[in-house]
């Protein structure tokens, strides 16, 4: 397995785990009290929060305040527009805004939109955190909106070199910003808080770690799968709805590298192992009877004689086409069945049986 390249910056690097796994899963047992302790101090510091259920939610607010305060043009980072809805651009497009680039750039008005995302919201001060593109697109707005999952609080600005350590190597630390409210007194800083899905995951006791995840990304710089092929990352796909069918999930090895990276000690290969469990079932609810008829036909020899090797394939291609793939064809069945077979091979007559 690749070494992530963070346990270079550690002496203990197992203790570092364990610290963090354990200041993670206090955070997440008070994850209410923490968000609103930052959205107080955030707002004392003259910045504004926004809660959001969805990213859907998220857009439209986007699009509201790209209205209200009359912005001309807008910059969105690659990490922000990986989690918004791809149609975002061009909704802005349409009310107007030039999207920045190097045909376009920043002009004197300044009438600009910033929209990143930032890694880390600390409870106790109300600092936001931005880090590395994030930094170039902050600076830039009048309006500059930080988009942030429930996940990204910390109770603590002292926790902060800990985690911040887990995204970077010795060679390459990672720069960051901590933002103590907006820029200037004529810039908005506007965090907008996304739970999708988060709050959901609670209740249950395996699947609430993945509330503790960082972003670190370190799990997808040790998958296999992730390296060798352009698939969606197994890991992403704990999140995907159950009801997709070639579910990514199942592209996974289990080979444990991931649960093995992980810095905050999330076990993502038992959480695989029960998504694909979860995939399953949601899959073959909808052909169980179908299943359960092909079962019993085929167990019952007088009748599994009767049908033809045609049909059972046609049978067979219908029940597992989905998870068979598309690259084997499924096996032709033999004109006779075993048990026809066998006894013209041993010379027996149905009567004489
Ligand atoms: S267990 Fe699955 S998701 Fe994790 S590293 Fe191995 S292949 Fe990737
Ligand atoms: S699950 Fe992956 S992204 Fe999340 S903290 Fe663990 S290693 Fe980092």
């Amino acid at each position: 397995m690749t070494k992530p390249a963070y346990l270079e910056n550690f002496s203990n690097p197992s203790l570092a785990r364990k610290r963090a796994s354990y200041i993670r899963e206090i955070t997440v047992s008070n994850l209410e009290k923490h968000l609103k302790d930052f959205e107080t101090n955030f707002s004392k510091k003259g910045g504004h929060l926004i809660w959001c259920a969805t990213y859907d939610d998220a857009q439209n607010e986007i699009i509201r305040l790209a209205e209200k305060f009359s912005l001309k043009k807008f910059n969105l980072s690659a990490k922000a527009t990986s989690k918004l809805p791809q149609s975002l651009p061009g909704k802005l497009e349409n009310l107007g805004l030039e999207i920045i680039s190097k045909k376009n750039p920043i002009s004197e008005e300044k009438r600009v939109l910033s929209i990143s995302e930032a890694a880390f919201l600390i409870a106790e001060s109300g600092n936001a955190i931005i880090t590395g593109e994030a930094l170039n697109f902050f600076a830039a707005g009048q309006a500059s909106i930080l988009i942030a999952d429930i996940n990204k609080v910390i109770p603590s600005g002292k926790d902060l070199p800990l985690f911040l350590d887990f995204f970077s190597s010795p060679e390459k630390p990672l720069p960051f910003q901590m933002l103590s409210g907006p820029l200037s007194p004529t810039q908005r800083l506007i965090v907008i808080l996304v739970d999708g899905g988060k709050t959901d995951l609670l209740p249950d006791p395996l699947k609430r770690q993945l509330v503790s995840c960082i972003d670190c990304m370190q799990c997808v710089s040790v998958c296999p799968i992730n390296l060798t092929e352009q698939i969606q990352f197994p890991v992403k796909s704990i999140t995907t709805p159950d009801n997709v069918i070639q579910h990514p999930v199942y592209s996974c090895t289990l080979c444990g590298n991931c649960t093995l990276a992980c810095p905050v000690k999330i076990d993502l290969q038992t959480l695989l192992i029960m998504k694909r469990k979860d995939v399953f079932s949601a899959e073959s609810k909808k052909k169980h009877v179908l299943t359960k008829i092909f079962r019993f036909t085929m167990l019952k020899t007088n009748i599994a004689n009767r049908i033809g090797g045609k049909l059972k394939k046609l049978l067979l291609r219908y029940l597992i086409k989905e998870t068979w793939g598309k690259r084997g064809g499924i096996p032709d069945s033999t004109p006779r069945s075993f048990n026809q077979l066998w006894k013209v091979v041993n010379n027996y007559s149905t009567k004489k049986l």
